[in-house]
């Protein structure tokens, strides 16, 4: 499923099927952020947000995906990355 849907750091926790939709409930396997300009990883995270995404297609189905993201601080140049 998750090569599917193409998310690499997402992990499908349930899935749901019916015959016309799907609802999919994952969450993120990362834990820590990653920043380009420092070149090094962030653990702190700061905040967790629902997100959903809706109107997917996958293999003919309408498909809804509900996640939670994850946003880093990195604290050598002060800016926040949104980890998926
Ligand atoms: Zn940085």
């Amino acid at each position: 499923m998750e090569l599917l849907l193409n998310l690499p750091s997402l992990r499908v926790t349930d899935c749901s099927i019916s015959d016309k939709e799907e609802h999919i409930p994952c969450e993120s396997i990362l834990t820590s952020g990653y920043c380009p300009v420092g070149m090094k990883s962030t653990s702190k995270v700061i905040v967790c947000q629902e997100r959903t995404i809706r109107d997917m297609a996958l293999l003919g189905r309408k498909v809804s995906l509900y996640f939670k993201t994850r946003q880093f601080h990195c604290e050598d140049c002060g800016r926040y990355r949104i980890g998926l």
